[in-house]
């Protein structure tokens, strides 16, 4: 879609830091950084919420969280912990519609979100 900001980080139109990449799946750092790792792991196709998910992207969504799971211990993160998280809709806190997974770690993260 050209006119969703993510499918232009995709299409590289617009720049972003890759922790991650192949066929299905980016990994990109979150340019408003919310911890010390903050990357944002989201499929090259287009999904608006995760209202949007059908059974034929359960693989794909999989995929997500291998790629979170990677870029975490990358970054050195797998032992102390990191958080995992998709907004969905307004009230969530999603921006951009186009699912993403939150990677979070390098501080204690306190819970409930608020
Ligand atoms: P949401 O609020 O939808 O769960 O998360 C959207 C995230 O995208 C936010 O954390 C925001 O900082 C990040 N973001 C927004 N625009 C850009 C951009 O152009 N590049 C990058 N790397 N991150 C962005």
């Amino acid at each position: 879609m050209s006119n969703c900001l993510f499918c232009r980080i995709v299409a590289g139109e617009i720049p972003a830091k890759i922790a991650y990449e192949d066929e299905d799946v980016i990994a990109f750092h979150d340019l408003n950084p919310q911890a010390p790792l903050h990357v944002l792991v989201i499929p090259r196709k287009h999904i608006a919420t995760i209202n949007d998910i059908q059974p034929d992207d359960a693989a794909l969504i999989g995929k997500l969280y291998l790629a979170a799971k990677q870029v975490a211990a990358d970054a050195g993160y797998a032992d102390d912990g990191y958080r995992v998280v998709m907004n969905c809709g307004a009230d969530a806190g999603q921006s951009v519609f186009h699912i993403h997974l939150h990677v979070l770690a390098g501080r204690h993260l306190s819970w409930p979100p608020g």
